[in-house]
């Protein structure tokens, strides 16, 4: 049997399970923007392997500090106990991120993150003796698989399977100039809200849906009018995606909490982050022992995680890759401008490194829709891996992609507008 078959007997893949999806394909090897099957053929990794490796495949710089840190330490129980790589990558961190975010709470990836941030805010009030208990998320976001993120996950199809067992979450829709003033009035009008989380500037999978900083900081001003805390999950905006190092950098308003994973490790390794405020951090800090957060995972602050995310922030700071970030910034404006008035295409989005094209079709625009499929197999088969959201199609690239095969991605899809 080849890998394939062995591992269609034995593996549950997320996802790709339903009867119609296309056999796995073995990688074998990464190098930069590539990844490499068994039979030596090469994909240009256009989504960063969901959305992760932002330098790029097997970064020798990350490469090389992980196996250093392999043979000094591998890991260590993290309550009660400490070390270097949790303590400086912390130190890094904090000083910019925006805002006055003063506490890092070490866990193993974006979900995870996502509930200890909504665990900080529920116990917030329940600690100082005012307990809120219901929460707001933006209709079609996204924050995760576990429990808590898919009780704020605004996509039926992740969640329905479990409606009647989640959390009390009121989504609104997302802002734009007509609805921004219904939309901070309701706010204001809240007293039972513990804490507002959104996708800042992009919800991801719900379709690289943008949407415009001041409106953000119209919502986030009136939740701290309400006294709502405020969530800014970028899981995915997190470490130059959106063009700044975070999305809220182009925020007035600052967020009590910070939700980060994906490419804090530059891809490599699974790590997540919360963030936050003193004020947080504050209201846990107590002789009751009810009044701490209990919360923490066998692998939280895994120092070799914590050494691939102090590398992979060498290199996002190191000035070239800010320059290869408005390389492909601007690289993306042109392309879109040149398809945005096809007939195939219905719109096109792009806020930094990302951008976004739907697709023209009938009705059909679900998920799974057979025009997804393919296109997922159209560029597969030209050697590069994007992955539609239905009729969605979009590129979130490695910041180390070339103009050449930037190029090569943008004429592929030139052709499958005339094609697919
Ligand atoms: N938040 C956002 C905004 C995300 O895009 C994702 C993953 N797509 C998550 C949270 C969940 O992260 P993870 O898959 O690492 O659990």
């Amino acid at each position: 049997l080849n890998l394939t078959e062995r591992d269609q007997k034995v593996i549950w893949h997320p996802y790709t399970q339903m009867k119609n999806a296309l056999p796995h394909i073995p990688i074998v090897r990464g190098e930069g923007v590539y990844v490499f099957d068994e039979d030596g053929r090469r994909y240009i990794d256009a989504v960063s392997s969901w959305w992760v490796n932002i330098h790029g495949h097997a970064h020798p710089h990350i490469a090389q500090k992980v196996a250093e840190q392999l043979r000094i330490l591998e890991h260590v129980i993290f309550a009660g106990f400490t070390h270097e790589p949790a303590v400086l990558l912390a130190e890094r961190l904090l000083p910019i991120l925006p805002g006055k975010q003063t506490k890092v709470f070490y866990t193993d990836n974006g979900s995870t993150a996502v509930e200890v941030a909504l665990k900080m805010c529920l116990q917030f009030w329940d600690n100082k003796g005012t307990p809120k208990t219901k929460i707001l998320a933006f209709k079609n976001a996204y924050h995760g698989d576990t429990f808590g993120a898919m009780s704020v996950s605004g996509r039926s199809i992740f969640t329905d399977a479990f409606n009647s067992l989640l959390f009390d979450v009121e989504f609104i829709d997302l802002p734009n100039d007509d609805n921004i003033s219904r939309l901070t009035s309701h706010i204001s009008s809240l007293t039972d809200t513990a804490c507002f989380i959104f996708e800042p500037l992009i919800l991801g999978s719900g379709g690289m849906l943008m949407y415009e900083a001041r409106h953000l900081d119209a919502l986030i001003g009136a939740c701290k009018k309400a006294e709502i805390l405020t969530i800014a999950d970028e899981v995915m905006t997190g470490f130059g995606r959106t063009g700044t190092y975070f999305a809220c950098e182009k925020l007035a308003h600052e967020p009590d909490i910070f939700c980060l994973s994906k490419g804090l490790t530059g891809g490599t390794m699974p790590l997540g982050v919360t963030t936050c405020t003193n004020t947080i951090f504050e209201a846990f800090l107590s002789d009751d022992k009810l009044k701490t957060l209990y919360h923490g995972h066998s692998f939280t602050a895994n120092p070799i995680a914590c050494v691939a995310s102090l590398a992979s922030l060498d290199i996002l700071l190191d000035g070239q890759t800010l320059q290869n970030i408005k390389r492909i910034e601007a690289k993306h404006a042109a392309f879109l401008e040149e398809i945005k008035t096809h007939t195939k295409v219905k719109a096109v989005r792009q806020t930094g490194t990302i951008i976004a094209i739907e697709w023209q079709t009938g009705n059909e625009t679900s998920y799974l829709s057979s025009l997804r499929n393919l296109l997922y197999a159209y560029f597969l088969d030209k050697g590069i891996i994007l992955r539609p959201l239905g009729n969605i199609i979009y590129i979130l690239p490695p910041y180390v992609i070339s103009d050449e095969d930037l190029d090569y991605v943008y004429a592929s899809i030139k052709q499958a507008l005339e094609e697919v």
